[in-house]
């Protein structure tokens, strides 16, 4: 029999969102082959973590305790669990430590890694794996002859399931941590911005260069407060300094999947839009009304961000107030 193995990225105690998306993704192609899902974590979960993974489906939960994240060491515990459990395919969810895994997973293994997969297909017996190209102007349909097959998914791409009802059984399994290592890390400094997890975020309030004027940012930054939600920028935004890095999306960004997207003076270059295509609803605010954003956007504003801003803050505040 072979199985399927995720590995699942942790934070603050909790499977970030995008690795129970790929969990949910795996779970389904093992039900539908009678074969297993298992979910490998390297810290101890408490019971209601435990049982989103069993939502999304994992029939084992294997873990590996480790106090930090090492890659050397992380890539050789998922390469031992794939092989003790007979996996054919192992999904990676497509974060930084994600795709940082994925390459040395693959070289361990003597295989390919797949990045960047937004669907999956089946064509009789083969699996067909769904990747964009240039900006997600093109999709590639890609075969993988060799196994296991190295998956990292794609933010979005895949519902996160937790219906699908798991045994979740657990098993600790002890693996020799990597002492050899080459690169060691010694302190981990994360910024104030870099904390911002864009990527679970359910509302996302965007500047685009559009608003990243002195005299119009400080609403979007309300309008983000009023919301409780994080703010992002497009790439210009983050070359002038008024956002960290940690903040761009889109291409040589973050992959993000908000319910609501709200994209203020963003003119919708492809470079940006295949950051957040895959938002629940987009509203955007440009003044441009032929802005190429409006072509993805559920609700388009035409109209001056100075003017629609303060607007729209006092409806969500007066809306707030009365929910
Ligand atoms: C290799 C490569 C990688 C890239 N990676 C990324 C990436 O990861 N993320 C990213 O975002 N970009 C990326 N880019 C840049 C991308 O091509 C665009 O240049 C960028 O997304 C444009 O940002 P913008 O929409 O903020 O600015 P602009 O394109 O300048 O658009 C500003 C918009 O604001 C509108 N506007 C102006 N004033 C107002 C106002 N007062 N009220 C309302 N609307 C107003 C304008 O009509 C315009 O549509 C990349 C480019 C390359 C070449």
């Amino acid at each position: 029999m072979k199985n399927i193995l995720t590995y699942i990225e942790i934070k603050d105690g909790a499977p970030i969102k995008l690795s129970l998306e790929a969990l949910s993704k795996a779970s389904e192609i093992a039900i539908e082959k009678g074969n297993k899902s298992l979910a490998l974590i390297t810290e101890e979960l408490k019971d209601d973590e435990l049982n989103k993974l069993r939502g999304a489906g994992a029939s084992d939960i294997v873990v590996v305790k480790r106090d930090a994240y090492n890659m050397e060491d992380f890539s050789n515990i998922i390469v031992e669990v794939a092989r003790k459990y007979d996996c054919e395919d192992i999904f990676i969810p497509g974060t930084l430590d994600g795709k940082d895994l994925a390459p040395n997973v693959a070289a361990s293994l003597d295989t390919v890694s797949l990045t960047n997969v937004m669907d999956i297909k089946f064509e009789g017996e083969d699996i067909i794996f769904v990747t964009p190209s240039y900006g997600a102007t093109v999709l590639t349909e890609s075969k993988i002859n060799k196994a296991p097959r190295i998956i990292v998914v794609r933010a979005g791409s895949f519902d996160k399931r937790d219906d699908l009802k798991g045994a979740g059984n657990l098993v600790e399994e002890n693996i020799e941590e990597v002492k050899d290592l080459k690169a060691i890390i010694r302190d981990v400094v994360t910024s104030a911005a870099a904390e911002i997890n864009l990527e679970d975020a359910p509302v996302i309030v965007t500047c685009g260069r559009g608003a990243s004027s002195d005299e119009i940012f400080p609403l979007v930054k309300e309008l983000a407060d009023v919301f409780g939600a994080p703010i992002s920028g497009t790439r210009p935004v983050i070359d002038d300094g008024v956002l960290p890095k940690a903040s761009q999306i889109g291409q040589s960004g973050k992959i993000v999947s908000p319910a609501l997207y709200i994209g203020c003076g963003v003119s919708g270059a492809v470079q940006h839009i295949s950051g957040m295509e895959n938002s629940g609803f987009i509203l955007a605010i440009n003044k441009d009304e032929d802005a190429p954003i409006f072509n993805l956007s559920d609700v388009g504003i035409v109209g001056d961000c100075k003017v629609i801003l303060p607007l729209l803050i006092e409806e969500v505040k007066k809306i707030k107030a009365n929910a």
